[in-house]
Formats: C-alpha cells, sequence, structure tokens
C-alpha cells in the first residue's frame, strides 16, 4: 500500500510528549470523558481511568445520574458532571475549560442522547476523539461530521465502520472509502482490528503492537481514554491516534508472559499503561 508507515518505537517516540521536571495538573491538561448508560457506567469508568494514567492533569466524566456514586467510588481522582436524569444522558451541559474530550463510550442510542450530542458537537471547540455508539449516532445523522473540529479521531472497530461507511467490496475498496471520508470532513480515522490502521487524508499507519489478549470486553474503551490523554496534552491528533493505539497494544504485548491471552481484561490493559509508557 503507498504511503504506509509501521508504527514502531522509533515513529511513536518522535511523537512523544515527556513530562516536564515543573509540570502541574495544569499544564498536563484537562480532559472530559462523556458517555455511559444505565448497566454500562463500567464504559466510561475504564475510559477515564485509562485517560488519567496516560497523563492527563485533571479529568471530569460527564455521565446520567445513575452512575454517579459508582464513578466516584471507583475512581477517586475523577470529578463528575450529571444531568438530571438517571438512566442516559439527556443534555450535556459543562462549564469546565477542558482540552480534549472522548465522547461515546456506553453512552447508548437514545433519542434523547442523540439531540444531547448534537448540541455539544456543535458548541464544542475542543480536540476530540469519537468512540462506540458516538459513531453509531453521528452514522444516523452524517450532517453532523461537518460540526467536528479540524482532525477529530473516529475510532470504529469493524461494525461501526460498516455502519458510517457502508458495505465495502475488499481491502483496497474500504481504505479508500476511510480516506475519502477523512479528507471530506477533515477526521482522522482510527480503523480498529488487527492491525489497527490510522488514517489521515491520503497518510496509513499500521500499529505493530499488540495481540489477542485485547479482543475482550471495555478495550476499546481503554483506548479512547489513552488518545484522550495524550490529546489533553497537547498532541496533534494524528500523533495521539498513533502514540495511543501504539501504547494501547503494547500493555497486551508486555502482560502476555504473565496473564497469558486468557485472563487478560481491559483493566489490565490500565495497569500495565505504566510499564508500556516506560
Ligand atoms: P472494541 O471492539 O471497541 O472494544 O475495541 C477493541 C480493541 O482491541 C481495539 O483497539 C482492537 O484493535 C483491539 N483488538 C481486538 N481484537 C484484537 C486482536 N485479535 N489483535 C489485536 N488487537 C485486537
Ligand atoms: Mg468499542
Amino acid at each position: 500500500m503507498d504511503n504506509l508507515i509501521k508504527v514502531d518505537k522509533n515513529v511513536v517516540l518522535q511523537r512523544f510528549h515527556p513530562i516536564g521536571k515543573f509540570s502541574h495538573k495544569g499544564i498536563q491538561g484537562h480532559a472530559l470523558i462523556i458517555g455511559g448508560s444505565y448497566g454500562k457506567i463500567g464504559a466510561p469508568c475504564l475510559s477515564a481511568k485509562a485517560c488519567l494514567k496516560s497523563g492527563a492533569g485533571l479529568v471530569t466524566a460527564y455521565i446520567p445520574k445513575c452512575g454517579y456514586e459508582i464513578m466516584q467510588t471507583a475512581l477517586p481522582e475523577v470529578m463528575v458532571e450529571t444531568d438530571d436524569y438517571p438512566t442516559h444522558i439527556r443534555a450535556i451541559e459543562t462549564k469546565l475549560k477542558i482540552q480534549a474530550v472522548g465522547i461515546g463510550i456506553g453512552i447508548g442510542q437514545h433519542l434523547e442522547t442523540h439531540q444531547a450530542v448534537f448540541h455539544f458537537l456543535k458548541l464544542n471547540k475542543a480536540p476530540l476523539v469519537i468512540d462506540a455508539d458516538g459513531i453509531n449516532i453521528l452514522s444516523e445523522n452524517k450532517e453532523w461530521l461537518e460540526f467536528l473540529p479540524a482532525k477529530t479521531i473516529l475510532t470504529p472497530h469493524v461494525k461501526e465502520l460498516e455502519r458510517l461507511i457502508g458495505a465495502w467490496k475488499n481491502e483496497a475498496d474500504k481504505m479508500e472509502k476511510v480516506k475519502t471520508l477523512s479528507k471530506t470532513f477533515d477526521i482522522v480515522m482510527v480503523i480498529k482490528g488487527a492491525p489497527t490502521r490510522i488514517v489521515y487524508q491520503d497518510q496509513v499507519f499500521e500499529n505493530t503492537t499488540g495481540n489477542q489478549s485485547l479482543a475482550t470486553a471495555g478495550s476499546g474503551d481503554v483506548l479512547t481514554g489513552i488518545i484522550t490523554g495524550l490529546l489533553a496534552q497537547a498532541y496533534d491528533p494524528v500523533d495521539a491516534a498513533v502514540t495511543g493505539v501504539f501504547i494501547h497494544g503494547l500493555t497486551a504485548d508486555i502482560a502476555l508472559p504473565e496473564l497469558g491471552y486468557h485472563a487478560f481484561v481491559a483493566s489490565d490493559s490500565i495497569a500495565y499503561l505504566g510499564k508500556a509508557f516506560h
């Protein structure tokens, strides 16, 4: 494939932002994780924790009311905002000054949630990662792609991608469709799989880390948190996507000798972030 860059340690190190000796939480950036619905509060918990453990200075989770105590108990470092409705997000109103947003994880498909996402996207100017049902909501309202900030990152798995771009004939056709979408709306596409590819306009990056341990619930939620955390630290969105995907895969590679393929779960990916960043 033309213009394909294999993402190895050197490619990532060229993009890597070390944390300076005199940094503080303000410099490390404030990230907002928006998602969750009744029975799916674990998703924003995983994202918010991965975001913090990727170096974001502050993380606020915007979730439905039913998740308030769960999140505050599970993650003492994370601040929580909610709307007034118990089971799913009906409005996203926040006065926070934030450097990055990750939206969609576990958010569900209620029509009221669609409207909340619509109003948020229209007002939001911060760098953005959209995942999971956030992508599905966009697939049903493609005209909203126009509102996205330049270089917004979308992280579809194969089913989410199919809803977004329609069925493809073969791999080459898929990549052409993804490139066209990227160019038309100036978005960064993270095409998750084995291997994951990051596509921005005509540039294609192919990740070299990760293994089948990642084929487990919540894996993608962790990836969204990592990328959002890097965006909060002022990474260029392509660099955040490339670095985040590499680090996410690395957690599974480092964990493999200890956990094998079967016992690895998404929380383990978070637990190994320290070693992966190191
Ligand atoms: P999701 O389906 O949204 O939970 O995302 C799954 C995550 O795990 C993505 O980052 C995938 O690239 C990764 N993943 C899933 N299965 C594999 C596999 N067999 N090999 C490598 N990575 C995988
Ligand atoms: Mg997912």
